[in-house]
């Protein structure tokens, strides 16, 4: 094998994924990020009250090889039910439908995101990871045409320019991908294909209930953990408090559905917090007052249509994509798409 140097744009799970094992087959990996930790969509949030996984809820394990990958982490990862499903009866009140789905569910502890961050470390000890650090154009060496450069943006807004990279893969979001290729003029097919990878936004609500821990209002509450919904607004509310190795405050996180999302995707997070509220209410029954409530915005959340294979790559030009979208909208889609790559590159 000759060894070659590789740039991946993006440490979510696809990204990790890839770098990890292209790592271990022994190439030289530089994984560039935007944000300043790993994890991507698989995020959680830091409050006063408490943490809350503001992205990703839970994962289920489906593909052997992400069920072998998670044998490496047996303190990282821990089983957690989301366990009932709300629907709106026939008078319009939310009522208990189904029995959960068997499959199993898991969480990251102490957060999300500590999953990604637990596979990153031998990228963080090989010093090859760039956070703060968002790619804005691929283009060719200035001193090498066969290889690549990447004009970057760090958070204080200083330029730089990484160059001699062989291969350059993204483990970005399909929309955040099409835009850099626009950018940089480059993979013309690849953006009409990405061009139909629809992804659709979720406005996400994270919800903190301090006094519930005094009034033991716990019993007020549902006696469920977690939900799917078919109310308008809501589609998901779960109870970040039930987590494993969470703190104990009551706290719960809230999605919208994706149509009400992005029906009301350029609302003010003010107005975003009270309908979400009274959707929470409808389908709990809590009308308490949190002491916290704050919204998020993801742009592109929920994969909708994916690309159908599980990876782009173009040996010619050394430049490849993964990232859930190629498969789906899970987790597991964006491990499996970024080791699939990973190995078709190696
Ligand atoms: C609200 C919500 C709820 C979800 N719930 C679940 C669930 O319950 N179960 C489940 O299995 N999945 C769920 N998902 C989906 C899951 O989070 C994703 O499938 C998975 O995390 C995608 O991983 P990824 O690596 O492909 O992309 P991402 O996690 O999006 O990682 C992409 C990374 O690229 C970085 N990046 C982007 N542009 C640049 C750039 N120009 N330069 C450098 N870096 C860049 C980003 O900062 C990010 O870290 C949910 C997602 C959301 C948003």
């Amino acid at each position: 094998m000759t060894q070659q140097h590789i740039a991946i744009l993006g440490a979510g799970m696809a990204g990790v994924a890839c770098a990890r094992t292209l790592m271990q087959a022994g190439h030289r990996v530089t994984v560039f990020e935007k944000s300043r930790g790993f994890g991507g969509r698989m995020s959680t949030r830091q409050t006063v009250f408490g943490s809350f996984d503001h992205g990703t809820q839970y994962f289920t394990v489906r593909d052997e090889r992400f069920a072998l990958a998670l044998t490496t982490v047996p303190q990282t990862v821990r089983p957690w039910s989301a366990n009932a499903v709300r629907v709106l009866d026939p008078q319009g009140r939310m009522v208990e439908a189904a029995l959960p789905s068997r499959e199993a569910h898991y969480v990251a502890t102490p957060g999300m995101n500590a999953l990604v961050s637990r596979w990153a470390e031998p990228l963080v000890q090989a010093d090859a990871v760039h956070s703060e650090t968002r790619v804005v154009k691929i283009e060719r060496d200035a001193l090498n045409k066969q290889r690549w450069q990447l004009r970057t943006v760090g958070a204080d807004d200083a330029q730089q320019v990484f160059s001699g990279f062989d291969v350059v893969l993204s483990a970005m979001p399909s929309n955040q991908l099409a835009d850099l290729l626009r950018a940089s003029s480059l993979a013309q097919p690849w953006q009409q294909a990405l061009g139909k990878v629809e992804v659709a936004p979720c406005w996400t609500l994270m919800l903190a209930f301090p006094q519930a821990m005094q009034a033991r209002m716990q019993a007020l509450g549902p006696q469920w953990n977690a939900a799917r919904s078919t109310h308008h607004r809501i589609s998901w509310v779960a109870r970040e408090s039930s987590k494993p190795g969470r703190e104990p405050i009551e706290r719960w996180t809230v999605q919208a559905s994706p149509a009400w999302s992005q029906e009301h995707i350029n609302d003010n997070p003010e107005r975003i917090i009270d309908k979400m509220l009274k959707g929470f209410a409808e389908v709990t029954g809590i009308r308490a007052t949190p002491s916290h409530a704050q919204a998020h915005r993801w742009l592109y959340a929920q994969t909708l249509t994916p690309l159908g294979q599980s990876h782009l790559w173009d040996a010619r030009l050394g430049l490849g994509a993964c990232g859930d979208w190629c498969l789906g909208h899970r987790v597991e889609n964006a491990f499996v798409s970024g080791l699939e790559l990973a190995l078709k590159v190696a």
